[in-house]
C-alpha cells in the first residue's frame, strides 16, 4: 500500500484526492522506486486543479520530477538501493508521476542522482533547473560566452527564469533580468542580476529590428516578449526560447535571422536525450550552490500538495517547492 495523488475524471468532471493505492495498480515499468521528494511545477499545478491540459490519461498520478530510492528492478542499469532522479518523459502527464510514495517507471527514463545533491536539493532545482541549465548550454555551444556582452533573461522571478541567472551569474555572465515584479529586485540582484527591466518594455508588439542591446538571452515568456528580444538581439547572437508564459505565438519577421544572423535555439527539457540530461546535471551539480538551493526552498507534505497548487496557480508561491514523502 502506498499514498498518492489520484486525478480521476467521471462524466467530464476532474477529481482529485489523496489516496491509498495497492502496488499492483502501479503502471508497466521495470523499476520501482521508494519516491523520497518530488516538486511542485506550474505544470502540475495546472494538471491538480484540472486549470490546463496537461493529463493526457485517467486516472492519473500528477508530479513530473522525482527523486528516490530504487526498490526493485529489473533493468541492468539499476539495482535495489540506488538513489535516482527523473524529469519528464511524459510522467505525470500520460504515465503514473511523481506525487506518490511509489512509483514505477521505465529504467531508461532514470538518472543516478547527482553525488552533489540530496534529493531534496535535486527536486528543489527541478524540471525548471534542468531547463535553465538546457538554455545556458544552448548558448554556449553557439558561441554566447560572457566576454560577448550581456545576456538577458526574461520571466526573471519564474523557476526557469531565476535558475538561468544563477547559472549564468556563477558563469560571470552579465545578465539583464525582465520581470513584471520590480518589488523582487532584491531577491533578483542577490541571484545575481546586474540590470532590471520592466517586462512591459518587451510584452507589445515591436519593430522587426530594435537597437541591438544584448548579446543572447533566455526567454520562458514568448510571444511579443520573444519577438522584441530577437529584434534587439545583436549580431550573430542566440536567444534560447524555453516557455509561453505570456503567449505560445511568435509574431515577428526573417529580419533578425537575414540582417543579423540571429539564431533562434528550441529548448525542450521533456524528451531530451539521456546524454544531454546526464550533462546537464553534472552541470548543476558544479555550478549550483546547495545552501543557495535550502533557503529559496518550502517543503510540504504530500496531504498539502493540493491546496499548494492552488496557491501556486494564484501566484501567491515565491521559489520552489518540494514535496517530501517522509
Ligand atoms: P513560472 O515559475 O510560473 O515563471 C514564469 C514567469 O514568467 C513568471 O514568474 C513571470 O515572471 C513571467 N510571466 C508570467 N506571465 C507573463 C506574461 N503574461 N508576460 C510576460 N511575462 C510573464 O514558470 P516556469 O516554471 O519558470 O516556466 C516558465 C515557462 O517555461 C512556462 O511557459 C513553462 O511551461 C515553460 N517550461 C518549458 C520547459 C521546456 O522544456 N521547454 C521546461 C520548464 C518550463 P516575472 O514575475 O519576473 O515577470
Amino acid at each position: 500500500m502506498f499514498k498518492a495523488i489520484l486525478i480521476e475524471k467521471q462524466d467530464g468532471e476532474q477529481r482529485v484526492g489523496l489516496q491509498t493505492l495497492e502496488e499492483s495498480q502501479l503502471p508497466e515499468g521495470d523499476v520501482t522506486v521508494r519516491v523520497e521528494c518530488s516538486t511542485l511545477n506550474y505544470k502540475d499545478a495546472l494538471a491538480i486543479t484540472g486549470k490546463g491540459p496537461v493529463v493526457r490519461q485517467f486516472p492519473m498520478v500528477p508530479g513530473i520530477d522525482l527523486a528516490g530510492m530504487v526498490e526493485a528492478s529489473s533493468s541492468d542499469e539499476f539495482q535495489p538501493g540506488d538513489s535516482v532522479l527523473l524529469n519528464g518523459w511524459g510522467v505525470g502527464e500520460t504515465h503514473w508521476g511523481g506525487l506518490a510514495e511509489k512509483a514505477r517507471l521505465k529504467g531508461d527514463w532514470l538518472i543516478p542522482l547527482p553525488s552533489a545533491f540530496t534529493a531534496r536539493q535535486a527536486m528543489a532545482i527541478g524540471t525548471a533547473g534542468y531547463t535553465a541549465m538546457l538554455a545556458v548550454m544552448a548558448l554556449e555551444r553557439q558561441g554566447v560566452l560572457p566576454d560577448q556582452g550581456d545576456v538577458l533573461v526574461t520571466g526573471a522571478n519564474g523557476g526557469v527564469g531565476s535558475y538561468s541567472i544563477a547559472l549564468l551569474s556563477r558563469l560571470g555572465y552579465r545578465i539583464i533580468a525582465a520581470t513584471g515584479r520590480p518589488e523582487e529586485e532584491t531577491y533578483l540582484r542577490e541571484l545575481g542580476a546586474e540590470e532590471i527591466i520592466d517586462r512591459g518594455e518587451l510584452s507589445e508588439p515591436g519593430r522587426p529590428l530594435a537597437k541591438e542591446r544584448w548579446g543572447g538571452a533566455i526567454d520562458s515568456v514568448g510571444s511579443h516578449t520573444l519577438a522584441n528580444v530577437l529584434a534587439a538581439t545583436r549580431y550573430g547572437g542566440t536567444v534560447a526560447a524555453c516557455g509561453l508564459a505570456q503567449g505560445m505565438d511568435l509574431p515577428t519577421s526573417v529580419a533578425p535571422f537575414i540582417l543579423r544572423g540571429v539564431t533562434l535555439a528550441g529548448i525542450d527539457s521533456v524528451m531530451k536525450p539521456r546524454p544531454a540530461r546526464l550533462e546537464a546535471w553534472r552541470r548543476l551539480g558544479e555550478l549550483l550552490d546547495p545552501a543557495q538551493l535550502d533557503a529559496i526552498t518550502r517543503t510540504i507534505g504530500l496531504d498539502e500538495a493540493i491546496a499548494t497548487a492552488d496557491e501556486l496557480l494564484a501566484g501567491r508561491v515565491r521559489g520552489r517547492v518540494v514535496v517530501s514523502m517522509a
